[in-house]
Order: C-alpha cells, then structure tokens, then sequence
C-alpha cells in the first residue's frame, strides 16, 4: 500500500498481538500459515511500554476479532497512560456491529484501519467467503468517518471483469466516500487451492515472486485484455484521487508535504501501469 509508505514514513514501530486469522476468506493465505492465536493482553502491554515510537503498525492478520479482549486492551492502555496512534487490521463487519467499541479505541489512539472490503456487490463477497455483507462495509466506513479515524480499503478486482464493473465500483466508492483504495487483481495465492485451480490462466509465472505482489495481473482476464484492464485500474484511481474534495482533504488532513510526497509516489505508480498498458 503505497499511501501507507508515505503516511507511516515517519518512525514507526510494529507488534504482533495475534498470529493467524480464525476466518476462512478463499483467496487469503494467511488462515493458511497459523491456526489463530491472540497473545495475553499482559504481554502485550509489557511489550508496547518498551516501543518508543508514537507510531504503533499493529500487523496482526485481523486485530479487531475479540471485544473483550479488545476492552481489556483499552481498559489496560489506559491504566498505564500509553499515547500512542495505531494503525491496524480490520474487518467491516466486527466495525459495523461494533460502534461503540471503536469509538472507544479512537480514545486510546486509533488512527487507521485496513479494512478487506474486497467487494462492492454481495454477490462477490459471498464468492470470496467472506460472510460479511455489502451493507457491512458501507456501515463500517460510515463508522469510522464518524470517529475521524483513516479507512483504507483493499479491494479484489476479479479477473471476470469488465467495465461495467470498474464502474459499479466507483458508484460504491462514490457513494461511500472512501478516500483511500487499494486495488488488488485477483492473485491467486499458494495453500488457498486458487493456484492450482488458476494454473493453465497464469500469464506471470509463480516463480516471478517479485511480480506477485497484488498489483501485477498474474491471471489472464477473461473479459478484458491485459492493456484494457490495467488502463480501468489506472482510470478508477484517477477517479477517486484526482478530484477537488481528494485534494482538499489530503491538504487538510496530512500538510503539504506529505500530499507532495503522496502525489510522487503517485506518479512513480502511474508511470508503472502505463508500462504494463503500453507493454500489454
Ligand atoms: S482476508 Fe482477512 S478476515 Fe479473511 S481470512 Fe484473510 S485475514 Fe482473515
């Protein structure tokens, strides 16, 4: 996540609090490496009064899972007069039917969450297993732009799509008001099964592991051609970022620098889809 880079420049420090994830999503590897495993929150806290940086990245696979761990967390945080600003994993439906609890967590420093919302139809997240719902997700940004605290979606682009998907998506976007998206093509990852299943539709072998990085399509398209497809990606970015209110809130909210510096990366990652565009 480019945007991330950018933010999160400053020091910051990461901690692990959980290893694995106790949901089933289809297309994720990480339920894959671990059976889920959440740390005691004692530990947890001994080991962040040893953090000196402001900046906390909690890299846990969903650190929004449990409640009540998650208000001995704050209940702790609190105790010990920790300030810091965290940034963590989440998923849409534990922040939709969680309001007060994240407002809670904005108290004791939540500044960000990276929320899987994968789809803007039902239809997908069903196909993904997600068991969470499209209202799910537009509750949950809804949530958390109550609270000021930074969404930042990550979103599957299938590789059944066409236009008029890139659209529909756009109309979600719009219509939520998510600033920051991720587009991801569908990568079909080792230990899901989707490798093997996907395998005779690979146009970037697996043994190109620096190409399997989510943004490269590893997977032909069926609907459209590889050029095609990477100008809708490139298209809906510039949709949702190049408009007077993005701007205005980037420069609100993050300074000049930090939109300056935004804006490079930006243009470093323009100029990396126009190659695959011209490349095709
Ligand atoms: S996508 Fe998120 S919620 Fe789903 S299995 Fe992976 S880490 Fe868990």
């Amino acid at each position: 996540m480019p945007f991330l880079i950018a933010i999160y420049l400053k020091a910051c420090a990461l901690i692990k609090t959980s290893y694995g994830c106790p949901y089933q999503c289809n297309f994720c590897f990480c339920k894959e490496i671990t059976p889920y495993h959440a740390r005691p929150i004692a530990e947890v806290i001994r080991e962040l009064l040893t953090i000196k940086q402001e900046e906390v990245y909690i890299v846990d696979d969903d650190f929004l899972f449990d409640e009540k761990r998650l208000e001995k967390f704050i209940e702790e945080v609190k105790r010990h007069n920790i300030k810091k600003h965290y940034l963590v994993y989440g998923r849409a439906d534990f922040i939709a039917k969680n309001d007060v609890l994240i407002g809670q967590l904005k108290e004791i420093g939540l500044s960000a969450v990276i929320v899987g919302i994968e789809a803007a139809s039902q239809e997908e997240l069903d196909s993904y297993n997600k068991k969470s719902l499209v209202t799910d997700n537009e509750r949950a940004i809804a949530i958390l732009q109550k609270y000021d605290i930074e969404c930042y979606g990550t979103v599957i682009l299938g590789i059944d799509w066409d236009k008029t998907h890139f659209d529909n998506l756009y109309a979600f976007i719009k219509k939520t008001g998510l600033i920051f998206v991720n587009l991801q093509p569908l990568t079909p990852m080792p230990g899901t099964g989707m490798l093997e299943a996907f395998s005779d539709q690979l146009i970037i072998p697996y043994k190109e592991h620096e190409k399997w990085d989510m943004a490269h399509l590893v997977v032909r398209p069926t609907r459209l051609s590889i050029r095609s497809y990477y100008l809708q990606i490139l298209k809906l970015y510039y949709k949702i970022t190049v408009t007077p209110s993005h701007i205005h809130y980037m420069f609100r909210r993050y300074g000049i620098a930090t939109t300056m510096k935004l804006s490079i990366g930006a243009g470093k990652i323009t100029w990396q889809y126009l190659k695959k565009i011209m490349k095709g």
